[in-house]
């Protein structure tokens, strides 16, 4: 078993090289580690190591590791958001990365903590996964202008999972092209692109990601 060290070492080589097939900075993309079920030692140790941004999926959870977590890292909320659990939110994260319906920004723009966000998108037409669809997004982009707090910075998305990355490049490259049009029709000037995980974040780089999220190929198996 490889230790935490040697694999943040081989992530950021594989960015690397996933950046200069196509001409890209590794300075733009953020890598995300994904620390749901991985102890606040091993988190500790990840961000000793120049981790500094670490995404979580469930708010009880998330909110046990953050509170006395301390350092300059940020937090991203990457897993499915409950109703019930938004006020909690503002406290923990600096980026909300599972957007998918207007009530979220709405409510969490009623606490008056800045914060960015994305909106989940679901390209691969599982009913099992969380995300909105494309026409829903313009309606909730129409609406942005109204905002104060809440900044939208982008997309994100999570395609299903395969053996060969090459089967999602499509999904990546829809969500990039999706992000190009909405800036477009919208004069916005959103740059961030949420996708990318362990098993293929190559190629998620390669379609324009600029945050891939990273949780096993970091951290272990999870239990
Ligand atoms: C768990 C999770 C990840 C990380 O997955 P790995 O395959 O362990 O890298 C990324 N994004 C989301 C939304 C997740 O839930």
């Amino acid at each position: 078993m490889s230790t935490i060290e040697d694999s943040i070492q081989r992530i950021r080589e594989r960015i690397a090289g996933a950046c200069a097939r196509v001409g890209r900075s590794e300075s733009d993309v953020r890598l995300v580690g994904v620390t749901k079920r991985v102890d606040v030692d091993r988190i500790r140790l990840a961000a000793s190591l120049g981790i500094r941004d670490f995404g979580e999926n469930y708010i009880q959870e998330a909110m046990k590791k953050i509170e006395g977590f301390g350092g300059d890292v940020s937090w991203h909320m990457i897993g499915h958001i409950q109703s019930n659990k938004l006020k909690y939110m503002p406290a923990l994260f600096s980026y909300i990365h599972s957007v998918d319906r207007w009530e979220i920004i709405q409510d969490l723009e009623s606490y008056g903590k800045p914060m960015k966000f994305l909106f989940e998108l679901n390209l691969s037409g599982e009913a099992s996964k969380h995300g909105t669809q494309e026409d829903n997004l313009r309606r909730m982009v129409e609406k942005v202008h109204t905002l104060r707090c809440m900044e939208p910075v982008g997309l994100m998305t999570m395609p299903p999972y395969v053996d060969d990355p090459e089967e999602v490049r499509g999904i990546f490259r829809s969500l990039r092209e999706i992000l190009d049009r909405v800036n477009r029709e919208f004069s916005l000037n959103m740059g961030e692109l949420s996708m990318g995980m362990s098993s293929d974040f190559e190629v998620a780089i390669e379609e324009g990601a600029t945050m891939v999220r990273i949780g096993t190929a970091i951290f272990g198996e999870r239990q």
